[in-house]
């Protein structure tokens, strides 16, 4: 792919919340996690919902819209939302509006990537960004409207019905080659089905959004996967690859999770494929 020489990266900071310690590191335990996350004292720990905005002439592609702000308060209870909580108004801080975007593209549907594509009005739901075309992928769709009971709970209709509605929503064909010059496309299914990881190539760089592949660089070392994965193993194995190319070819790695580390580089060593570098986007950019 030739890189896009007028093609800019705005990194849209949609807030932080939490999630439990354990949870987030599976098998590893806490008295090894809690030095590189401390927990607070109902053993949640801190995490970002950072997403993407890719600006190439009138197209404007924002990647994840973090967790959005329609439930009630019983369920922003147990997230303990903090920071900037509305898409929208992350994208106004950046110098856009919500009707600028003219691709949201979902990762997946969890609803701590999705749930700000939809807002409430009144009794009904509408789209944050009601001129933007909503990408997701067919398998994906079909998993997360049909969810299994251990997913249920993060496929939340009110976050993924309305895209269909709207006749808004598109599919990628994970078969052929990215809709869209601006980046391709890796797909991941240990963490949910047909997770989509955009990879940008920017400046002769590759930028990879990682999304639930990669949550923070607490999850560099190849078994630190999430407890919420449906199929570890397969992790495993995605991480194995994905990450000794990035070391191999020093992609940039975006950290949609990570409280701290915007972005961070990974190097071969003895013992596997560890953190070499972090930095902000703007570092690079
Ligand atoms: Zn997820």
């Amino acid at each position: 792919m030739r890189p896009l020489s007028n093609m800019k990266l705005h990194v849209i900071n949609a807030g932080f919340f939490k999630l439990d310690g354990g949870a987030m590191f599976g098998v590893v335990p806490k008295s090894i996690w809690q030095k590189s996350n401390p927990p607070d004292e109902n053993n949640l720990c801190e995490w970002a919902m950072r997403c993407l905005l890719i600006e190439n002439g009138q197209k404007r592609i924002l990647i994840d819209n973090g967790i959005g702000d329609k439930q009630d308060e019983k369920f922003f209870r147990h997230y303990y939302l903090h920071g900037e909580t509305n898409i929208a108004k992350a994208l106004n801080v950046a110098g856009f509006s919500a009707h600028d975007i003219t691709d949201m593209f979902l990762t997946h549907l969890h609803f701590d990537h999705c749930g700000g594509g939809v807002v409430r009005n009144g009794e009904k739901f509408d789209l944050t960004f009601r001129n933007a075309r909503y990408w997701s992928n067919a398998d994906h769709w079909k998993w997360a409207t049909h969810p299994n009971a251990r997913e249920r709970a993060s496929f939340m209709s009110e976050n993924i019905a309305p895209m269909e509605e709207s006749g808004n929503l598109n599919f990628v064909d994970l078969d052929k080659l990215s809709p869209f010059g601006e980046f391709t496309i890796f797909t991941a299914s240990g963490h949910t089905d047909k997770m989509m990881i955009p990879m940008i190539r920017y400046k002769e760089r590759t930028i990879c959004f990682m999304a639930d592949l990669l949550p923070s660089v607490g999850h560099i070392p190849l078994p630190y996967i999430m407890g919420y994965d449906t199929r570890p193993l397969i992790t495993l194995e995605e991480k194995e690859r994905f990450l000794g190319e990035a070391a191999d070819q020093q992609y940039i790695l975006f950290l949609e999770h990570d409280p701290v580390n915007e972005c961070c580089t990974v190097k071969r060593t003895e013992k596997g494929v560890r953190l070499d570098q972090t930095f902000q986007l703007r570092d690079i950019l």
